[in-house]
Protein backbone atom coordinates (compact mmCIF):
# COMPACT_ATOMS: atom_id res chain seq x y z
CA UNK A 1 0.00 0.00 0.00
CA UNK A 2 1.44 3.47 -1.06
CA UNK A 3 2.31 5.81 1.93
CA UNK A 4 -0.24 8.44 2.60
CA UNK A 5 0.63 11.67 2.73
CA UNK A 6 -0.87 13.46 6.40
CA UNK A 7 -1.43 16.96 7.34
CA UNK A 8 -1.92 18.00 11.07
CA UNK A 9 0.82 16.49 12.82
CA UNK A 10 3.01 20.15 13.23
CA UNK A 11 6.16 19.34 14.68
CA UNK A 12 9.17 21.73 13.45
CA UNK A 13 11.60 20.56 10.88
CA UNK A 14 9.47 17.53 9.72
CA UNK A 15 9.43 18.26 5.93
CA UNK A 16 6.51 15.22 5.37
CA UNK A 17 4.32 13.26 7.31
CA UNK A 18 3.54 9.47 5.80
CA UNK A 19 1.42 6.82 6.62
CA UNK A 20 1.90 3.48 6.18
CA UNK A 21 -1.21 1.12 7.05
CA UNK A 22 0.81 -2.34 7.33
CA UNK A 23 -1.14 -5.94 8.47
CA UNK A 24 2.34 -7.07 8.82
CA UNK A 25 3.34 -4.76 11.88
CA UNK A 26 3.00 -5.88 15.09
CA UNK A 27 3.24 -2.50 16.82
CA UNK A 28 3.31 1.43 16.01
CA UNK A 29 6.49 2.08 15.42
CA UNK A 30 8.12 5.85 13.92
CA UNK A 31 10.88 6.59 11.52
CA UNK A 32 12.37 9.18 10.68
CA UNK A 33 13.87 9.54 7.48
CA UNK A 34 16.94 11.03 5.60
CA UNK A 35 14.79 13.93 3.79
CA UNK A 36 13.72 14.72 7.76
CA UNK A 37 10.43 13.05 6.74
CA UNK A 38 8.25 11.22 9.28
CA UNK A 39 7.23 7.80 8.54
CA UNK A 40 4.48 6.15 10.67
CA UNK A 41 3.93 2.64 10.86
CA UNK A 42 0.03 1.19 11.73
CA UNK A 43 -1.08 -2.30 12.47
CA UNK A 44 -4.55 -3.29 10.74
CA UNK A 45 -7.16 -2.22 13.28
CA UNK A 46 -5.56 0.70 14.69
CA UNK A 47 -7.83 3.79 14.90
CA UNK A 48 -6.93 7.45 14.11
CA UNK A 49 -7.14 8.48 17.42
CA UNK A 50 -4.46 6.30 18.68
CA UNK A 51 -2.06 6.37 16.43
CA UNK A 52 -2.24 10.49 16.66
CA UNK A 53 -1.85 10.27 19.88
CA UNK A 54 1.14 7.96 19.75
CA UNK A 55 2.71 10.38 17.20
CA UNK A 56 2.17 12.94 19.81
CA UNK A 57 3.55 10.84 22.55
CA UNK A 58 6.97 10.35 20.13
CA UNK A 59 7.15 14.45 20.04
CA UNK A 60 10.43 15.14 22.11
CA UNK A 61 11.95 12.43 20.40
CA UNK A 62 11.27 13.51 17.43
CA UNK A 63 12.77 16.65 18.03
CA UNK A 64 15.69 15.44 19.61
CA UNK A 65 16.69 13.39 16.42
CA UNK A 66 16.11 15.93 13.98
CA UNK A 67 18.50 18.39 16.12
CA UNK A 68 21.18 15.85 15.68
CA UNK A 69 20.79 14.87 11.85
CA UNK A 70 22.61 18.11 11.44
CA UNK A 71 24.01 18.17 8.04
CA UNK A 72 20.90 18.22 6.40
CA UNK A 73 21.00 15.53 3.18
CA UNK A 74 17.79 16.78 2.01
CA UNK A 75 19.33 20.15 1.08
CA UNK A 76 22.06 18.84 0.11
CA UNK A 77 20.69 16.87 -2.76
CA UNK A 78 17.98 19.59 -3.73
CA UNK A 79 20.79 22.02 -4.43
CA UNK A 80 23.48 18.98 -6.24
CA UNK A 81 25.41 20.34 -8.98
CA UNK A 82 28.21 19.58 -10.78
CA UNK A 83 31.78 19.02 -9.82
CA UNK A 84 33.11 22.14 -8.77
CA UNK A 85 35.44 24.51 -10.52
CA UNK A 86 36.00 26.29 -7.42
CA UNK A 87 34.91 26.09 -3.60
CA UNK A 88 35.73 28.07 -0.49
CA UNK A 89 36.57 26.21 3.12
CA UNK A 90 34.84 28.96 5.28
CA UNK A 91 36.67 28.06 8.52
CA UNK A 92 39.64 28.80 7.05
CA UNK A 93 38.34 31.59 4.31
CA UNK A 94 40.84 30.38 1.95
CA UNK A 95 39.16 29.72 -1.85
CA UNK A 96 40.52 27.22 -4.14
CA UNK A 97 40.00 26.68 -7.67
CA UNK A 98 39.76 23.09 -8.75
CA UNK A 99 41.55 21.42 -12.34
CA UNK A 100 40.61 18.09 -13.26
CA UNK A 101 44.16 16.90 -14.54
CA UNK A 102 44.96 13.14 -16.17
CA UNK A 103 47.89 11.36 -14.88
CA UNK A 104 49.09 7.98 -13.84
CA UNK A 105 48.61 8.06 -9.70
CA UNK A 106 45.69 9.41 -8.13
CA UNK A 107 46.35 12.49 -6.20
CA UNK A 108 45.65 16.11 -5.11
CA UNK A 109 48.18 18.68 -6.28
CA UNK A 110 47.93 22.33 -4.67
CA UNK A 111 50.11 25.20 -6.09
CA UNK A 112 48.83 28.11 -4.56
CA UNK A 113 45.08 28.34 -4.26
CA UNK A 114 44.78 26.04 -7.57
CA UNK A 115 44.42 22.52 -6.82
CA UNK A 116 45.03 19.84 -9.29
CA UNK A 117 43.15 16.86 -8.74
CA UNK A 118 45.29 14.30 -10.88
CA UNK A 119 43.17 11.00 -11.63
CA UNK A 120 44.25 7.87 -14.16
CA UNK A 121 40.82 8.38 -15.30
CA UNK A 122 38.54 11.21 -16.44
CA UNK A 123 35.71 10.21 -14.22
CA UNK A 124 33.25 11.89 -11.71
CA UNK A 125 33.80 9.72 -9.28
CA UNK A 126 37.76 9.52 -9.07
CA UNK A 127 37.80 13.11 -9.13
CA UNK A 128 35.55 13.77 -6.35
CA UNK A 129 37.68 10.93 -4.63
CA UNK A 130 40.94 12.46 -4.70
CA UNK A 131 38.97 15.45 -3.64
CA UNK A 132 37.39 14.20 -0.70
CA UNK A 133 40.55 12.51 0.66
CA UNK A 134 42.49 15.51 0.60
CA UNK A 135 39.83 17.66 2.04
CA UNK A 136 39.86 15.05 4.89
CA UNK A 137 43.56 15.65 4.97
CA UNK A 138 43.12 19.80 5.51
CA UNK A 139 40.31 19.17 7.76
CA UNK A 140 42.80 16.83 10.11
CA UNK A 141 45.41 19.56 10.34
CA UNK A 142 42.98 22.70 10.79
CA UNK A 143 41.13 20.39 13.56
CA UNK A 144 44.13 19.05 15.46
CA UNK A 145 44.85 22.76 15.84
CA UNK A 146 41.78 24.09 16.80
CA UNK A 147 41.28 21.24 19.35
CA UNK A 148 44.92 22.23 20.55
CA UNK A 149 44.20 26.32 21.22
CA UNK A 150 40.59 24.91 22.81
CA UNK A 151 41.95 22.60 24.77
CA UNK A 152 45.06 24.82 26.13
CA UNK A 153 42.35 27.47 27.10
CA UNK A 154 39.65 25.16 29.07
CA UNK A 155 42.41 22.56 30.06
CA UNK A 156 40.24 19.09 28.59
CA UNK A 157 42.70 16.88 27.04
CA UNK A 158 41.60 14.74 23.96
CA UNK A 159 43.15 11.38 23.15
CA UNK A 160 43.07 10.67 19.33
CA UNK A 161 41.24 12.42 16.64
CA UNK A 162 39.61 10.93 13.23
CA UNK A 163 38.03 12.71 10.95
CA UNK A 164 35.52 11.32 8.61
CA UNK A 165 32.39 12.07 6.03
CA UNK A 166 29.72 11.56 8.90
CA UNK A 167 26.20 11.54 7.41
CA UNK A 168 24.18 12.54 10.40
CA UNK A 169 26.63 13.97 12.58
CA UNK A 170 29.05 16.91 12.82
CA UNK A 171 31.16 14.85 15.17
CA UNK A 172 31.34 12.23 18.26
CA UNK A 173 33.49 11.55 21.38
CA UNK A 174 34.22 8.02 22.96
CA UNK A 175 34.38 7.02 26.42
CA UNK A 176 38.64 7.35 25.69
CA UNK A 177 38.29 10.52 24.71
CA UNK A 178 38.91 9.74 21.35
CA UNK A 179 37.22 12.48 19.23
CA UNK A 180 35.77 11.92 15.24
CA UNK A 181 35.03 15.26 13.52
CA UNK A 182 33.01 15.44 9.72
CA UNK A 183 35.42 17.38 7.28
CA UNK A 184 32.08 18.82 6.18
CA UNK A 185 32.53 20.83 8.84
CA UNK A 186 35.48 23.10 7.12
CA UNK A 187 32.57 24.29 4.94
CA UNK A 188 30.90 26.28 8.72
CA UNK A 189 32.16 29.78 9.72
CA UNK A 190 35.27 29.08 12.49
CA UNK A 191 32.44 30.09 15.55
CA UNK A 192 30.55 26.87 14.64
CA UNK A 193 33.34 24.84 14.04
CA UNK A 194 35.17 25.61 17.12
CA UNK A 195 31.12 24.92 19.21
CA UNK A 196 31.36 21.56 17.86
CA UNK A 197 35.15 21.23 19.06
CA UNK A 198 34.42 22.22 22.21
CA UNK A 199 31.26 20.07 22.56
CA UNK A 200 33.23 17.14 21.88
CA UNK A 201 35.90 18.32 24.08
CA UNK A 202 33.49 18.69 27.02
CA UNK A 203 32.35 15.32 26.32
CA UNK A 204 35.54 14.03 27.38
CA UNK A 205 34.58 15.34 31.41
CA UNK A 206 30.92 14.81 30.57
CA UNK A 207 29.61 11.60 28.42
CA UNK A 208 25.72 13.01 28.11
CA UNK A 209 24.13 16.27 27.66
CA UNK A 210 23.03 16.73 31.08
CA UNK A 211 22.93 20.03 33.19
CA UNK A 212 26.53 19.83 34.45
CA UNK A 213 27.60 19.32 30.63
CA UNK A 214 25.63 22.40 29.22
CA UNK A 215 26.80 24.32 32.49
CA UNK A 216 30.57 23.34 31.14
CA UNK A 217 29.51 24.24 27.86
CA UNK A 218 28.14 27.81 28.99
CA UNK A 219 31.34 28.60 31.20
CA UNK A 220 33.64 27.83 28.44
CA UNK A 221 31.13 29.79 25.63
CA UNK A 222 29.08 32.43 26.98
CA UNK A 223 27.50 32.66 23.36
CA UNK A 224 26.77 28.63 23.72
CA UNK A 225 23.00 29.03 22.93
CA UNK A 226 23.24 30.86 20.40
CA UNK A 227 25.89 28.57 18.36
CA UNK A 228 23.88 25.75 18.81
CA UNK A 229 20.85 27.29 17.33
CA UNK A 230 23.20 28.59 14.39
CA UNK A 231 24.49 25.27 13.89
CA UNK A 232 20.96 23.77 13.50
CA UNK A 233 20.41 25.29 10.38
CA UNK A 234 24.29 25.25 9.11
CA UNK A 235 23.73 22.08 6.77
CA UNK A 236 22.21 25.47 4.81
CA UNK A 237 25.44 26.57 4.43
CA UNK A 238 26.91 23.08 2.62
CA UNK A 239 27.81 23.43 -0.64
CA UNK A 240 25.57 20.86 -2.94
CA UNK A 241 27.91 19.14 -4.75
CA UNK A 242 29.27 17.92 -1.35
CA UNK A 243 26.62 15.40 -1.37
CA UNK A 244 28.74 13.47 -4.20
CA UNK A 245 31.61 12.57 -2.15
ZN1 LIG B 1 27.04 15.68 22.41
Amino acid sequence: MPDLLINGIDIAGISSCLLRRSSRAKRMRIELRPDRSLLIVIPDGIREDQWLAFVLSKKQWIVRNLQRSVPQQHDLKRTAVGFPSEFELVCTGQKYQTCRVTGAQNRALLVRSNLDLVCDQPSDKQAYQVLRRWLIKQARVEFSARLERISIATGLEWNRLSVRGQKTRWGSCSAQGNISLNFKLLFLPANLVDHVLLHELVHTREMNHSHRFWALMKKFDPQCTHHRSELRSAGKLLPGWLVNL
